[in-house]
C-alpha cells in the first residue's frame, strides 16, 4: 500500500445483494485531484453511474466519504459526506452530517465506503475494523431513526458509531434523511431513500486503528493552536450559545424569513421561536460533534399539547421551515415537529416546505378535507404532525407528498406549481430571496437544488441594500429596506460556491470559519503537516471549482433536457410581491434573473444553456467527462 498521509489509505465496496465486500487502496490521484468528502462522492458517482440509472434501483450507489482532515485532532473534524443519484431531483445528490461516524470509519481503516445492490431483507452493515458483516434486522422495521440507533447501540456496544434511517427512508420518501448521534442528520437529497431501497436500515462502525500523519508533533502543536484561536474569537462567546438559531431575529429584521409557504418573509412571532427561546424554554445541555470547540447543538425538552420529547435543536433551518413556513408559533411546537421528523427520518427542511405547500393548497381549495383525511391549517402542530406521519407511511395524500412539492404540484394541478417552492425538485431551505438577488442566484445554481449550503450570499445582498442595516436591526425596525441591486452579485456567488463546499471536501466543519471568523490560513498549515502536501487555499479552491464543474456535468449526464430552464425558481418568487415585513411588495422579475444567469454562465465558462464547455472541462482536467 502506498502511504497516503492523512488518509486511512483504503476504501470499502459492499454489494449488499451478493454480500461481497472488497477492500481496495485509496487512489493517490483521487486524493490529489478531489481531496476527499464531497470530492470523492462526486467523482465516484460520476464514474460509477450510467445514464438512465433508477435512483431507487439496485444500481444506484450510496457513497459515504471522509476527508483528509476528518478524524484528526482539529476543531470540527467530525464531518462525513454522503452521496447518491438523488431520488428527489434525478441528479447529483449529496448531504453531510457531523457527529462521530466519519472519524470512526477512518479509524476502522476506510476513507470511504460504497454501498451497491439491495439486501434481500432489512439489514445493517456492521464494520468492526477488518470484520464486515451484513446482519438481518427485520425487527427494526418501522422503528424511528433515533430509536433504532439506541437499540443497535444496546446490542452492538456503545463504542459503535451508527447511522440509521427511519420509516420514511424505508418507505423511500424522496426527502428522507440519514440520522446519527441522536439528532444529527444528513438531510438533503433523499439519500436515506436510496438506503431504504437497498434494505439497509443502518451502518454501524467501530474503528481502533490510527491514521498516518506526515508530521505528528507539528500537527499536534498546530491543532492545539487552532483550538486556542477558536476560543479567542469574539464570535466564540456570542455565537456558540445559540448556534445557527441566532439567525432567527436577524432573518426577520432583514425580511428573509420564509413565512406561510414563502408568501411573506417576516414572522411577527419570531421572538417566540428564536435562539433565546431555545435557551430559556428548552435547553437541557449543549451538544457538539467530534472534536468541536463550538458546540452548536442544543439538546432540549419540549412539552406541547400534542406530545413531549427530548430533541436536538431546532437549528435555524428547522425554525424557518417548521416555525416560519408552517407558522408554528412557539419554540416548543417547532421542537416537537422537529422531533417527529427526526424519528420518522424526514429532512426538516423539505418536510416543512412540503407541509406548508399542502397547507396552502388546502387553504386555496386545491385539495379538500376528503383528499387529506381532515381539514388542515397553518399554525396547527397537530395538522403538521398528521401530514408528516401520512408522508412517512405513504398513506393517502402522504403518498403524493412523499415525492416532494414538484411532483405533488404536478398531481394537484390548478397552478399549484406557482407556489411549490423548489429548484430542480429540491425544496427551498430557510431564506426568502425576493430582495436578495445574490442568494436567489445561489439557490438557482446550486448543483443539488434549492439549498443554501453551497453559497450563502445573503450577508452581501443585505450589505448592498443598506450599508447601515445593522443600525436598523439593533433598533428593531421592520420598516422598508432599500432594494438590493443585482449588480456585482455573480462574482460573489461563484466565489462562495467554491469556498463553502471546500470544507465538505476537506471533511471539516465550516462553521468555525463562517460564523466565528476562524482564518483559512490555519487549514493550509495543518493540511501540509498532516498530508505532507503543500497546497495553498487558492489551490484548494481550484479543486473545489473542479468538483463544481463535475457535478454540473453529472446533472447534464443524468437529467433529460438539463439546462438553463432547470435554474429558475418557482413563479411565486418572480411574480408575487412579498405580503408583509421589511420587503413587502418586493419580487425579482424573471428578466433580472435571466440576466444574472447569462452573466453567471459566461463567468463559469459554460455555454448559454448552462453546460460546461469543452475548454472549461479541459482546463480542470475533466476532458474525459
Ligand atoms: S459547529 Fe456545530 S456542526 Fe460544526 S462541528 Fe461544531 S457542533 Fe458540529
Amino acid at each position: 500500500m502506498i502511504m497516503l498521509n492523512g488518509y486511512a489509505g483504503k476504501n470499502l465496496k459492499i454489494n449488499v445483494s451478493s454480500g461481497e465486500c472488497r477492500v481496495e487502496n485509496t487512489a493517490p490521484e483521487l486524493a490529489e485531484k478531489y481531496l476527499g468528502g464531497r470530492g470523492f462522492v462526486a467523482r465516484l458517482l460520476y464514474d460509477g453511474l450510467e445514464p438512465g440509472t433508477d435512483p431507487l434501483g439496485e444500481k444506484n450507489m450510496v457513497v459515504v466519504a471522509t476527508g483528509p482532515l476528518s478524524g484528526h485532532l482539529l476543531p470540527g473534524s467530525g464531518k462525513t459526506h454522503f452521496g447518491s443519484l438523488s431520488p428527489a431531483t434525478g441528479g447529483y445528490g449529496d448531504s453531510n452530517l457531523g457527529g462521530h461516524f466519519g472519524p470512526a470509519l477512518k479509524y476502522a481503516g476506510y476513507d470511504y465506503m460504497v454501498i451497491e445492490g439491495a439486501a434481500p431483507k432489512l439489514s445493517a452493515i456492521v464494520i468492526d475494523n477488518d470484520q464486515i458483516r451484513i446482519v438481518e434486522y427485520e425487527e427494526l422495521q418501522g422503528k424511528g431513526a433515533i430509536e433504532a440507533e439506541k437499540e443497535l447501540k444496546a446490542r452492538l456496544g456503545e463504542d459503535y458509531q451508527i447511522i440509521t434511517i427511519g420509516p420514511a427512508g424505508e418507505n423511500k420518501v424522496v426527502f428522507s434523511c440519514i440520522s446519527h448521534d441522536f439528532g444529527r442528520q444528513a438531510g438533503r437529497c433523499g439519500i436515506a431513500a436510496v438506503m431504504g431501497s437497498k434494505n439497509i436500515k443502518a451502518v454501524a462502525v467501530r474503528g481502533t486503528k490510527s491514521i498516518p500523519v506526515y508530521n505528528p508533533a507539528g500537527a499536534q502543536k498546530k491543532g492545539e493552536e487552532m483550538y486556542r484561536v477558536c476560543f479567542s474569537k469574539p464570535g466564540f462567546k456570542t455565537w456558540t450559545p445559540y448556534g445557527t438559531a441566532s439567525l432567527t431575529d436577524w432573518a426577520n429584521e432583514v425580511g428573509v424569513f420564509p413565512t406561510r409557504n414563502f408568501q411573506s418573509s417576516y414572522a411577527e412571532f419570531h421572538k417566540q421561536i428564536n435562539g433565546q427561546a431555545i435557551r430559556d424554554r428548552l435547553l437541557v445541555t449543549e451538544k457538539g460533534c467530534f472534536c468541536c470547540p463550538t458546540p452548536c447543538g442544543k439538546y432540549g425538552y419540549a412539552k406541547t399539547s400534542v406530545g413531549n420529547a427530548y430533541v436536538e435543536g431546532p437549528e435555524y433551518e428547522s425554525i424557518a421551515t417548521l416555525g416560519g413556513s408552517c407558522c408554528l408559533e412557539t419554540i416548543e411546537e417547532v421542537a416537537y415537529a422537529n422531533y417527529v421528523c427526526d424519528q420518522l427520518g424526514l429532512d426538516t427542511i423539505s418536510a416543512g416546505v412540503v407541509a406548508s405547500f399542502a397547507l396552502e393548497c388546502f387553504e386555496k381549495g386545491v385539495i379538500s378535507a376528503n383528499d387529506v383525511g381532515k381539514g388542515i391549517s397553518f399554525g396547527s402542530l397537530e395538522d403538521v404532525v398528521y401530514l408528516f406521519e401520512k408522508i412517512a407511511s405513504r398513506d393517502g395524500i402522504g403518498a403524493v407528498l412523499a415525492e416532494g412539492v414538484r411532483h405533488a404540484a404536478g398531481v394537484f394541478g390548478q397552478h399549484s406549481d406557482h407556489y411549490a417552492i423548489q429548484v430542480k425538485g429540491l425544496e427551498w431551505s430557510g431564506y426568502e430571496c425576493r430582495n436578495a438577488p445574490g442568494m436567489m442566484l445561489s439557490y438557482m445554481t446550486a448543483d443539488v437544488g434549492a439549498h443554501h449550503n453551497r453559497s450563502w450570499a445573503l450577508g452581501f445582498d443585505i450589505s448592498q441594500s443598506d450599508a447601515d442595516v445593522s443600525a436598523l436591526i439593533s433598533a428593531g425596525t421592520s420598516g422598508e429596506l432599500p432594494l438590493s441591486s443585482p449588480e456585482g452579485k455573480v462574482d460573489h456567488v461563484i466565489s462562495m460556491q467554491h469556498s463553502r463546499p471546500l470544507f465538505d471536501a476537506l471533511g471539516i466543519c465550516r462553521l468555525q470559519t463562517m460564523e466565528i471568523g476562524f482564518e483559512t490560513a490555519h487549514y493550509e498549515d495543518v493540511y501540509e503537516l498532516i498530508t505532507g502536501r503543500k497546497l495553498s487555499w487558492p489551490e484548494m479552491l481550484e479543486i473545489s471549482e473542479r468538483i463544481w464543474h463535475l457535478t454540473r456535468q453529472f446533472n447534464a449526464k443524468h437529467i433529460d433536457g438539463f439546462g438553463r430552464s432547470a435554474d429558475f425558481p418557482p413563479r411565486r418568487l418572480m411574480e408575487d410581491p412579498v405580503t408583509t415585513g421589511p420587503n413587502k411588495g418586493r419580487f425579482l422579475k424573471r428578466e433580472i434573473l435571466d440576466k444574472l444567469l447569462s452573466e453567471y454562465y459566461e463567468k463559469r465558462g459554460w455555454d448559454q444553456n448552462g453546460i460546461p464547455t469543452a475548454e472549461t472541462l479541459e482546463r480542470f482536467g475533466l476532458e474525459k467527462v
